[in-house]
């Protein structure tokens, strides 16, 4: 399963929004740098309100949202490139996830220490991006000098020498190693670098519970600094997460409203990081369930049924496929049919978000 790392300068709301994310988690959120240590990984279901609507239409028992990973990466400081505060092991950590969750604080809290003594979105995000370009420099410096030795004389191998100097060029300017364009042969050379400043990303606003409506100016400096990167910023409340948990169902809606917004930025924050990790949600829909189901964008119909149970991959013979849309529209497969918006599609087809598919294959 692909993961998202929550990143961030300590006390900025990391913990308290993970452990929102995963209800039960056991990451314990305290008002003290370093809290979280070990880096905690949680499972966590991907809102989709198509799933309801067709749950419906289908009389389905049950309901099975798809899924992703997030993992708490706690402790990131200034220095951390340079072995501070457990510095390695976190980016060792971070490195090996797909994307990063960036947690900027944008709340002003006087009981809750802040690291560097004030709030300062911009500063914040330069210090754990500079750490995350230190440790990036330092691992393709190496690569590099490995490289040029190994490929002297040799034919194969060698376009990742530019790849690498265009890299560490790009990182001694300040620039991240996503700005610098590969070809896809530089790409593969380069992927088990894990480069971490190459890793898509997105901003979460961890702001105060009166500004989740309209965000502040701590958001929108967030905001400046994101667009560079082409980066999306999602402004969540942790506080309000977590004390969502805590509260019962029927008083959510009365206290969501009461702050003037629909939810607290979790499910927004969740769907935009599956967004960003390129991943596309099909469905399937029965009186037995109906349930989401994640694969890669571009994946075609054999792969996507593979998601399902090998054998559905193995055996693939076609997909009849239906958008959400159209089968929302007519309500049923079959007067869908009749109006000739379901397709039998083959071994070609690139599935499409939000398609509703019925597999058929050979056992
Ligand atoms: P981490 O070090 O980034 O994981 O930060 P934590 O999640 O442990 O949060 C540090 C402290 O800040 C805890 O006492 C939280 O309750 C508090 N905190 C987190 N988010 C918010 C917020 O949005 N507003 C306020 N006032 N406090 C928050």
């Amino acid at each position: 399963m692909l993961q998202a790392g929550i990143v961030g300068l300590p006390n900025v709301g990391k913990s308290t929004l993970f452990n929102a994310l995963v209800a039960n988690a056991k990451a314990e959120a305290a008002n003290f740098p370093f809290c979280t240590i070990e880096p905690n990984v949680g499972v966590v279901a991907v809102p989709d309100e198509r799933l309801e609507v067709l749950a419906k239409l289908s009389h389905s028992e049950k309901i099975v949202p798809t899924r992703m990973e997030f993992v708490d990466i706690a402790g990131l400081v200034k220095g951390a490139s340079q072995g501070e505060g457990l510095g390695n092991q976190f980016l060792a950590n971070i490195r090996e996830v797909d994307a990063i969750v960036h947690v900027v604080r944008c709340f002003d809290d006087d009981d809750i220490i802040h690291v560097s003594g004030s709030v300062d979105p911009a500063r914040d995000i330069e210090v754990i991006n500079l750490e995350l370009a230190l440790a990036d420099l330092s691992q393709a410096e190496k690569r590099l000098e490995r490289a040029r030795k190994q490929v002297k004389g040799k034919k194969e191998g060698q376009e990742e020498i530019p790849a690498l100097e265009a890299i560490v060029a790009a990182l001694n300017e300040g620039i991240g190693a996503r700005h610098v364009e590969l070809t896809e042969e530089q790409e593969e050379l380069i992927k088990s670098l894990g480069l971490l400043t190459r890793k898509p990303i997105i901003y979460a606003a961890n702001v105060s519970e009166d500004d989740l409506a309209k965000g502040n100016e701590w958001v929108e400096e967030v905001k400046k600094i994101a667009a560079k990167d082409n980066a999306k910023v999602v402004i969540v409340s942790a506080q309000v997460e977590s004390e969502l948990v805590e509260i019962p169902e029927e008083e959510k809606t009365d206290y969501l409203e009461a702050l003037g917004v629909k939810e607290g930025g979790l499910k927004s924050l969740i769907k935009a990081t599956y967004e960003l990790l390129g991943l596309r949600t099909y469905l399937t829909t029965g009186p037995q369930e109906t349930r989401a189901w994640t694969i890669q964008a571009g994946m075609k119909a054999p792969q996507a049924a593979g998601v399902i149970h090998t054998d559905f991959e193995r055996g693939f013979i076609r997909a009849e496929t239906v958008s959400y849309d159209d089968l929302v529209t007519y309500k049923t497969m079959n007067a869908a049919k009749e109006k000739g918006l379901v397709r039998s599609e083959g071994k070609e087809y690139v599935v499409q978000e939000g398609d509703v598919l019925l597999f058929r294959f050979n056992v």
